[in-house]
């Protein structure tokens, strides 16, 4: 007869930390996955099917942040249903105080809109911050651009891609698709020069453009071109009881090492200020967004390139 595999109270606290948690009913248990940037491989998947199918109720739920979850397991077959799922390398998400399964939209990889690979930065910010403790829960989503399908704004940390468009006035044709097309009405036709030389300039409202690269794909004589090529960094984003809309940190942070240093350190920031339980943007309302931002960004007064604080924060 098979030996029994039933847990004990130590093993089940500590598998409740990667990514087991206790249903309401006794002894039964959900199996959140890990699915970074919402990928699975069909093998991976199949094994979660078969996995619900012997040890849950047949079903998979699919969570509001890529993930799938197993349902209705009970204790006895935790351990049988964990051993199966990582033979087939598929590996389990994270619950409480901790970082979060990384979230990401396709990107450039199939949208056309994406304007960098957001899968790639998924990947890395999972191996860099998946699972590290911090004060509360700590979610991080990466937006291919400023449609912001992931919701990188209602995160603690937000990835949205960002152009700056050039214009190329030997290009022109001047059709005005740009001017009707920008979502901000950031662009405008200037009139410019007299008599023989009169013409016109298409100029751009720095301070208005959402930087979204809608006038560099959709002119139809490649007269905007993508000049500077980044990524918008915002932080104090969450969902919940209170909800608060994330601030911008930093417009166009153009490396991957300065977005890193910068999510470096907004987590030591987090850890050094954030009480038990509050989250990263309750923490910045309580002690203010300046002062996080001097801290992370190392300087004040604010950079000339940091945009105005968004609504909510
Ligand atoms: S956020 Fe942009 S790049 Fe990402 S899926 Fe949506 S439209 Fe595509
Ligand atoms: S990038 Fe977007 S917001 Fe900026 S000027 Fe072009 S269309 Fe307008
Ligand atoms: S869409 Fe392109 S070609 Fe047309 S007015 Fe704008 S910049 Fe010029």
């Amino acid at each position: 007869m098979a030996k029994s595999t039933q847990l004990h109270e130590p093993d089940l606290a500590v598998l409740t930390k990667t990514g087991i948690l206790r249903q309401k009913q006794p002894n039964y248990y959900v199996m959140r996955i890990k699915a970074v940037a919402g990928d699975l491989s069909a093998r991976q998947l199949s094994c979660i099917a078969a996995v619900a199918e012997q040890y849950g109720k047949g079903v998979l739920h699919l969570s509001t942040r890529q993930g799938v979850e197993i349902h209705n397991v009970h204790r006895d077959n935790l351990e049988k249903a964990l051993l199966e799922l990582q033979q087939a390398g598929v590996e389990m998400g994270a619950s409480g105080s901790r970082v979060r399964v990384i979230v990401a939209c396709p990107g450039e990889e199939t949208c056309k809109w994406g304007v960098f690979e957001t899968k790639k930065i998924a990947r890395e910010l999972d191996k860099r911050y998946f699972n590290q403790d911090t004060p509360s829960k700590f979610k991080m989503a990466v937006t291919g651009c400023s449609n912001n399908c992931t919701k990188a704004t209602e995160n603690d940390i937000g990835i949205r891609g960002a152009i700056e468009p050039e214009w190329d006035a030997s290009s022109c044709c001047d059709c005005g698709v740009c001017v009707k097309f920008c979502p901000v009405q950031a662009i405008t036709r200037k009139p410019v020069g007299r008599g023989k030389n009169k013409g016109y300039r298409y100029d751009i409202d720095r301070k208005r453009c959402i930087n979204c690269s809608i006038c560099t794909k959709q002119c139809p004589s490649k007269a905007w071109v993508v000049g500077q090529q980044g990524y918008n960094l915002y932080i104090g984003g969450t969902m919940g009881k209170i909800p608060r809309f994330a601030s911008l940190l930093k417009k166009q942070v153009e490396g991957e090492a300065e977005l890193y240093d910068l999510i470096d350190k907004a987590l030591s920031c987090y850890r050094k200020h954030g009480r038990k339980k509050e989250r990263f943007g309750h923490m910045i309302d309580r002690i203010g967004l300046q002062a996080v931002k001097d801290e992370i960004l190392g300087e004040s007064p604010e950079s000339p390139k940091n945009g105005p604080p968004l609504a909510g924060s």
